[in-house]
């Protein structure tokens, strides 16, 4: 707490030998609410001197010994050295200067204003937020050269600027997407399909800087995928958050080929390459390491790119957390302490069937039991698993990688899939032999994944005796805690929730359909009962639909009613 109000001092311009001075009140309505421009009344050199005393002090090191730090370089130096965070940066600055940070959720609309041009910006590393007859609030990546700019507004403009900080990617950004569309395309044109062109692209600075923005981000905002797609005039950034995508980055189309580039270099692609699908990797070093899937389609303007983020940390994998009610908990667990048998968990893509099999796996993971899997591809790694990836170009299929497991004394075998009847005839047969196997079908419906497997042409009899259970699941966005839903900040009035950006949700739950196979049941699969007739015995025993459950989870503020609508909605269009 008393840290908080200290912070919250010095950002108010609490500092009073660099703070605006009179013109502070002037300086509150001279910026959108809330947020205040200032002008640096300290001098550059003052300012890197007193930096540098700064950083030696959070670096424990002397001032002698930082070389060039206090000057835009020289500190931004430490920033790609991760010797400094470039919010503690910021925070420095903030300090040195009286000049506030700006508010990166918050930056309404960045108008272009034609007066300045792309060159003069970049090359002075600034951004004009608002600029009308009465006032101009600038963004700046530093503020030695506040007092250059501020001289130059006023000789050119007859205007007082004032400043806020933001950081170098945002300004970048916004001054590439704004003042960059003109001439850059025709120059890219020219020489850009040479190798070595692209590459060169793909190692400047600002693109760097653009492309670990958006990582960064990504990571910040829990987004699953990243997609870069090419239009005619821009490129599309959009991010899949909890399920849905939304565009967070509109840079100009003269910046694709080396965001594509950059992109494809990091992921061990071929750069050249432009007409054929790639695949690659990226490792995301960090506080949780990131494993990224890469996959480039050529299409209408360029290439589209798709990443895919998949965590690496298995503390992710918590049964608890995944949103069963304790009786669905409590029956699905006596279901996976069983020696043998099979257990299916069924949904469309994307509905969260290989994390519930990871959270099983989790809990089953121990030393005394062998667990192997077969999957296309492995998702995610857990130590203390055998990972098997399918690679089908070799022949190493579900069906021959399944056959070759038996034979490895395992416990429990995980396949990621079953999709043809020479898989589903050794899972079962492994089922039936005195091992726990656990798959995935593509079928809405609990019922429907027996209905699948006789389709395949497995025997009733076969599904009715090595099947434990099936578990059915949809993903819902989860209200966030923060703001309970309205996505507005509780602590600071006015401004939206930090937690969710706004939207009110945070994360996601599954609601479940659990089948557990019981006598009657049993019979039913044997007698060649239809899906139909299968629900119906399951609901008298106690089953849940799909939507019963996120009822439940509704009435206890999880979810929000139209999140049940939208993902129950989504079945219908998919049968
Ligand atoms: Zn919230």
């Amino acid at each position: 707490m008393a840290d908080e109000n200290t912070n919250n001092g010095s950002l108010e311009g609490a500092a009073p030998a660099f703070a605006a001075g009179g013109d502070a009140g002037e300086n509150s309505a001279a910026f959108a609410p809330g947020k205040r421009g200032s002008l640096p009344r300290t001098s550059a050199t003052k300012m890197a001197e007193q930096l540098r005393e700064q950083v030696a002090a959070l670096l424990k090191t002397e001032v002698e010994e930082l070389g060039n730090v206090g000057t835009p370089d020289g500190d931004w130096a430490l920033v790609t050295a991760n010797k400094l965070d470039e919010k503690r940066l910021l925070e420095l600055y903030s300090t040195v200067s009286g000049i506030e940070i700006l508010d990166e959720d918050e930056p309404g609309d960045i108008l272009v204003f034609p007066e300045l041009t792309f060159d003069f910006l970049s090359s002075n590393n600034c951004l004009p937020l608002v600029w009308d007859s009465e006032k101009a609030v600038l963004a700046i990546a530093n503020p030695y050269d506040a007092g250059r700019i501020a001289m130059l507004w006023k000789n050119m403009f007859f205007l007082d600027a004032r400043f806020v900080l933001a950081r170098r990617a945002y300004i970048e950004r916004y001054i590439s997407s704004l003042y960059d569309n003109a001439g850059t395309d025709s120059e890219n044109g020219k020489d850009s399909d040479s190798e070595q062109a692209l590459r060169d692209l793909a190692r400047e600075a600002p693109i760097v800087r653009l492309v670990n923005d958006i990582f960064n981000r990504a990571q910040e905002m829990f987004a699953s995928d990243i997609h870069v797609e090419p239009a005619e005039t821009e490129v599309l950034i959009r991010f899949r958050i909890d399920g849905l995508l939304q565009t967070v980055m509109r840079p100009p189309k003269s910046q694709y080929a080396a965001i594509a580039s950059r992109i494809k270099l990091l992921a061990g692609m071929n750069i050249a390459e432009r007409r054929l699908p790639q695949d690659g990797r990226i490792e995301l070093a960090g506080a949780t390491p990131i494993d990224v899937r890469v996959s480039t389609v050529p299409c209408m303007h360029g290439e589209s790119i798709v990443l895919r983020l998949l965590q690496k940390d298995s503390a992710i994998f918590d049964l608890d957390k995944v949103g069963l009610l304790p009786d669905n908990r409590a029956a699905l667990e006596s279901m996976f302490n069983m020696p043998h048998g099979m257990i299916l968990v069924v949904g469309p893509t994307g509905s969260g069937k290989t994390t519930t099999l990871y959270c099983i796996m989790a809990v089953l993971n121990a030393d005394y039991r062998k667990i192997i899997t077969i999957e296309d591809p492995v998702e995610y790694q857990m130590e203390g698993l055998t990972q098997i990836h399918v690679k089908s170009q070799i022949g190493l299929t579900f069906a021959s990688g399944l056959r070759a497991i038996v034979r490895q004394d395992p416990d429990v075998i995980l396949v990621g899939e079953i999709r043809d009847r020479e898989t589903a005839e050794i899972a079962i047969h492994a089922a039936l032999t005195g091992h726990l196997v656990l798959s995935t079908l593509h079928t809405n419906d609990a019922a429907g994944a027996v209905t699948r497997l006789v389709e395949m042409g497995v025997e009733g009899f076969l599904i009715s005796s090595s099947l434990l259970g099936i578990v059915s699941q949809r993903l819902v966005r989860r209200i966030c805690p923060k703001c309970g839903g309205t996505g507005k900040s509780v602590e600071e009035p006015g401004r939206r929730c930090r937690n969710c950006m706004g939207s009110g949700y945070r994360g996601r739950i599954a609601i479940f359909e659990l089948m557990q196979i019981n006598d009657e049941l049993r019979a039913a699969i044997n007698a060649h009962k239809d899906t139909t007739e299968l629900t119906a015995i399951a609901r008298r025993h106690g089953m849940r639909t799909l939507r019963e459950d996120g009822d439940l989870k509704v009435a206890q503020h999880l979810t929000t009613e139209s999140e049940v609508t939208r993902v129950c909605m989504l079945d219908l269009e998919n049968i």
